[in-house]
């Protein structure tokens, strides 16, 4: 039999991708100075609903400057998930804040928001939602909550481009809201990533910090607060614009991917599969992930889809388990059991923009032997 080969993920680059790439090469513009940065600024700004985009580097990144700009510091305290990337949590902890963690959903993997407000303290600035997986966070109830004990929203929204929670577009809820366009993402820089805000003077706080905190105005190398370059290139942007004149496309193809997942797997025992709509959403299916029974047989399926040629990736590690903030000495006998669940015993399956009916096909055959 022929060894197949299907990554998580590949990007789709079949629109203005190389054309725009090409103009930033003739045109000399490859620099965060060229052209295409504001154009992919505004037009994602305005695809999302917010008044201001500003584009960096990355999505830790943007996560970064977010809690700088909200001036979250020492002693401060700032509500997230457990279960998510460390990006959201490092930005926090650089910032000399402390993460104040909460357990996720058995069902949408999102954060509990039930379980929240017990954790709001005279030291809150903010509650950090991450939208997990392809699914959002569940809003309405979190807005309540930053308006009765007036805290910052800061909304990590780097994997629902284009996501909406009652209609309205995940990325337009937070004071600042961020994205990230790795190319595993909806649309993608390569590397690359936006902050969105609707205030004009946090926007210049934004563009401020990603610049090594130069000041707008005033002598050029003199600062009086430290920042980052965190500039994206005019040649990330030419992508980002390329991507997003085609994002509706791009999520349509992720949905079908999740729906023949759906279909293909409906009788697979022993794994809970991701929800396909919440009375809020449709799932866009940033990945399509499994939940076995125990962590033994997720192991196991594992390492059965990888001898098949089949990659997968293990879900996001519960953040008050990881050993970097042990030796910080944060979450200390802490416990999270449904987020501890779901990290241990989910993994992913290929999801990407260019796979194929028949490659699902063929992962869902080989799922469906198996277990049976
Ligand atoms: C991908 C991702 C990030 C990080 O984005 P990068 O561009 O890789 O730095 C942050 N948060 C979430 C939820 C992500 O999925």
């Amino acid at each position: 039999m022929i060894r197949k080969n299907i990554p998580v993920n590949t990007p789709l680059l079949n629109g203005n991708e190389e054309k725009y790439l090409i103009e930033c090469i003739q045109s000399g513009w490859i620099s965060s100075e060229g052209p295409f940065i504001k154009k992919f600024e505004e037009g994602f700004a305005n695809y999302i609903g917010r008044k201001e985009g500003v584009a960096v580097a990355n999505g830790s990144g943007a996560l970064d400057i977010a809690v700088q700009a909200l001036n979250i510091g020492k002693g401060d305290e700032v509500i997230m998930p457990t279960f998510t990337i460390i990006s959201p949590a490092q930005s926090i902890v650089r910032a000399g804040a402390i993460p104040v963690l909460v357990d996720s959903d058995p069902v949408t993997w999102n954060m509990n928001v039930s379980e929240i407000e017990a954790k709001i303290t005279k030291n809150t600035k903010a509650i950090l939602v991450v939208h997990i997986y392809g699914l959002p966070v569940d809003m309405d109830p979190v807005l309540k909550l930053c308006k009765k004990h007036n805290l910052f929203l800061i909304e990590d929204a780097a994997e629902m481009h284009g996501q909406t929670y009652n209609g309205k577009r995940c990325g337009s809820f937070g004071d600042i809201s961020t994205f990230s366009f790795y190319p595993n993402k909806h649309i993608t820089t390569g590397e690359g990533g936006m902050i969105m805000v609707d205030d004009s003077k946090l926007a210049d706080r934004c563009r401020k910090l990603r610049n090594l905190a130069f000041e707008p105005s005033g002598r050029r190398y003199i600062h009086n607060e430290i920042g980052w370059n965190y500039r994206m290139t005019n040649m990330q942007a030419a992508l980002g614009l390329a991507q997003l004149e085609k994002i509706e496309k791009h999520l349509e193809i992720k949905r079908e991917i999740g729906k023949t997942y759906q279909n293909n797997l409906k009788k697979l025992k022993g794994f809970q599969l991701p929800l396909e709509k919440t009375e809020y959403s449709e799932n866009i299916y940033w990945v399509f992930g499994l939940v076995a029974e125990t962590e033994e047989y997720a192991e196991k399926v594992m390492n059965h889809l990888r001898n098949n040629g089949i990659a997968t990736r293990p879900f996001f590690w519960c953040m008050h388990e990881q050993p970097i903030f042990e030796k910080m000495g944060l979450f200390l006998n802490e416990q999270y059991p449904i987020a501890e669940r779901i990290a241990r015993n989910g993994f992913y399956v290929p999801c990407g923009l260019n796979l194929s009916q028949t490659e699902i096909s063929e992962v869902c055959n080989i799922l469906n032997h198996f277990i049976e």
